[in-house]
C-alpha cells in the first residue's frame, strides 16, 4: 500500500485538517437543508427539520437517505439529487392524508 501520497503527507503535516473539513461539509449540508426547507416546506407551511419527513415522489415511500446525507459529508450534488426525488410532508399532514386514504377505501 502506498503511504506517501500527497494527501497523506498533507495529513501528517496538518493533523486535524480533514476532520475539520468534514465538519465544514456537514455544517454546509445542514445549512443547505434548512434553506431548502424554507423554500420547500410542507403544504401547511411547516419547515421544522425535526417535524417534516421526506417521501419519494414516485413511490410515496419514506426516504431516509435525505436525512442521513444531511448529517454526513455527502456531496451537495448527492444531497440535491436526493431532495429532487422527494416531497416534504410534516407528521400532522401525513396523518391526515393516511386518514383520508382509509376513509376513501372504506
Ligand atoms: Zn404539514
Amino acid at each position: 500500500m502506498e503511504t506517501n501520497t500527497p494527501t497523506q503527507k498533507y495529513n501528517q503535516n496538518h493533523p486535524g485538517y480533514y476532520r475539520e473539513s468534514n465538519l465544514v461539509r456537514i455544517e454546509r449540508n445542514r445549512q443547505f437543508f434548512r434553506i431548502y426547507l424554507q423554500f420547500h416546506p410542507c403544504a401547511c407551511g411547516e419547515s421544522d427539520p425535526k417535524k417534516v419527513r421526506f417521501f419519494s415522489v414516485l413511490t410515496g415511500e419514506k426516504n431516509s437517505k435525505v436525512k442521513s446525507y444531511v448529517g454526513s459529508t455527502a456531496s451537495m450534488e448527492a444531497l440535491q439529487a436526493e431532495l429532487g426525488k422527494c416531497y416534504v410532508q410534516c407528521r400532522t399532514c401525513r396523518k391526515q392524508v393516511i386518514r383520508e386514504t382509509y376513509k376513501k377505501a372504506a
